[in-house]
């Protein structure tokens, strides 16, 4: 894609604005128009601290596409989980995306829209590789206008909401340990969806050792809406914030009655990818879950939480099993959302990143510019 004078002018435009604020020279005026963004990829195979256990599946390891986006002697870093539940995406499916993206054809990172643009329209779906290289693109504009992009986008970091720690289902003893492990969070987030008496269990375990927040995800384990709504009320007796995801995100019509019935708040995870969705789970549920992998990364996910918000839907970020790349990268629309669940990198033995940190319970952003993060 050819980059006219308009759009050259208008970003150099911005450029200079953005840099009037930090006081630095504008990167865009050193910058020649011959210079090329390098994209390159590397595919990340994560080891778990403990087997992780939700419905539908469990796993020991996981695996990630890392992107680097080099230019002007900065270089933007970005990552996407590859999990099982985005069908269709893997390491070579995602490395075979990543081929096809001509980045050199652009000389001006900061049209970030037509880039991302291109990128999107490269392929249907593929979303965990385009989130990855929207990350690095993001990282890279932060750094050549030495801003975080919390900060670019207008963000105070003291915003951050509470981040969630991830309990999957397992025995009495194993549920009483990871609790335990979590004592420096505040909001914890059980995953259920097994079978009634496990998941009563988990709750049941929980409410004796703690009286921190709790909300649940079933993971769309709830088959039949009366059942759903019977769980639901049981849940209410023990002090549950929300349920996330409760049934199959096919399931629409049942889901809308659900939520219009529920006592308690329903968000939406499976069911709600990118900012077309919206339109329908507004009817269907009380709020959305955003994580980058879904959303083909921060651009997207910042306009799906805008959109939700202004239909007084709730709004939390999510994240998978990933480092601390991808997640300090979510991290950074933690500042508009009402929670997070971005954990990932704390469910990891291999990070090869250091970035965003949980304090006190709470997602903390860094001044660092872009997504704040050093690779180790
Ligand atoms: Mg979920």
């Amino acid at each position: 894609m050819a980059i006219d004078r308009r759009n050259f002018i208008k970003a150099s435009a911005t450029a200079i604005a953005a840099s009037a604020v930090s006081g630095k020279l504008p990167a865009m005026t050193m910058m020649s128009r011959s210079k090329k963004m390098k994209l390159s990829y590397s595919i990340y195979d994560i080891s778990m601290v403990h087997t992780f256990n939700i419905s539908g599946f469990s796993r020991d390891v996981a695996q990630s596409i890392l992107v680097e986006i080099s230019y002007d002697g900065q270089v933007g870093y970005g990552e996407a989980g590859l999990p099982p539940y985005m069908i269709g995406q893997n390491a070579q499916t995602a490395a075979d995306f990543i081929k096809k993206v001509n980045l050199e054809q652009f000389s001006n990172p900061f049209i970030l829209e037509d880039i991302l643009n291109y990128v999107d329209s490269l392929e249907e779906g593929m979303s965990c590789p385009k989130a990855a290289i929207d990350i690095a693109l993001h990282d890279l504009i932060g750094k050549l206008l030495d801003k975080p992009v919390y900060e670019l986008w207008g963000y105070n970091k003291v915003t951050t909401p509470l981040s969630s720690f991830t309990i999957g289902f397992d025995s009495e003893d194993m549920v009483r340990t990871k609790i335990e492990e979590a004592s420096r969070f505040k909001l914890l987030k059980l995953k259920l969806g097994k079978d009634e008496a496990t998941d009563k269990m988990m709750v049941r375990v929980a409410r004796e050792i703690t009286d921190k927040m709790i909300y649940v995800d079933a993971n769309q384990g709830w088959k039949d809406k009366y059942y759903a709504l019977d769980m639901i009320g049981w849940l209410t007796d023990y002090d549950i914030t929300f349920v996330e995801q409760p049934m199959p995100k096919n399931m629409c019509d049942d889901m809308a009655w659900l939520t219009s019935k529920s006592p308690l708040p329903t968000m939406a995870d499976e069911a709600c990818q990118r900012l077309c969705d919206i339109r329908n789970l507004y009817q269907q549920y009380s709020g959305i879950v955003v994580k980058t992998l879904k959303s083909t990364g921060l651009r997207e996910g910042k306009k799906m939480i805008e959109t939700a918000k202004a239909l007084g839907m709730k709004t939390m970020i999510g994240c998978s099993t990933e480092t601390s790349c991808a997640i300090s990268g979510a991290a950074q629309l933690s500042v508009m959302t009402d929670y997070a669940d971005t954990d990932g990198n704390l469910l990891i033995s291999n990070d090869c990143f250091s970035g965003m940190k949980i304090v006190d319970g709470k997602v903390t952003l860094n001044n660092k510019p872009g997504i704040g993060v050093v690779k180790l």
